[in-house]
């Protein structure tokens, strides 16, 4: 995991800590005051070097010292939201599937456009098997 190269970043812990509310205290400058984005799961904060695939960090509500910038990431609220229903694709299972989604048409993607292409779906989409689907990942 690489660090932003202007502010200070707390590692994701797991799990999260709960939601601290609107009255979150920044652990660094004890500022009263935070903003708070929800970031889906492998997303990569603004401001993070993104790495090869989608962030290890969860689903999760980022929050920033209004202050100082300091970041960290607390669990969603409520906590017990609805697991979401199967599992993320790996990066070879959404080329696959990408690969395999054209056949009888003219479109032949080679493998490394299909992993180009899986890669950046993963950034900004979240893809997830389906338990009634056949074929593909499972
Ligand atoms: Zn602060």
């Amino acid at each position: 995991m690489s660090t932003p190269p202007f502010r200070a970043t707390a590692p994701a812990p797991t799990p999260l800590p709960p939601y601290t509310g609107d009255d979150a205290t920044c652990a660094k400058c004890a500022f009263p005051e935070a903003r708070t984005r929800y970031r889906k799961a492998g997303s990569y904060r603004d401001d993070e070097m993104t790495l090869f695939g989608p962030s290890p960090r969860p689903e999760r509500l980022e929050r920033e010292c209004l202050r100082c910038d300091y970041v960290w990431d607390e669990a969603l609220n409520p906590p017990d939201a609805p697991e979401p229903i199967g599992r993320e694709l790996t990066i070879t299972e959404l080329a696959d599937a990408l690969s395999a989604s054209h056949q009888g048409w003219a479109l032949d993607l080679s493998p490394e456009l299909a992993a180009h292409m899986a890669v950046g779906l993963l950034r900004t989409l979240d893809v997830r098997t389906r338990p009634d689907a056949t074929g593909g990942a499972s």
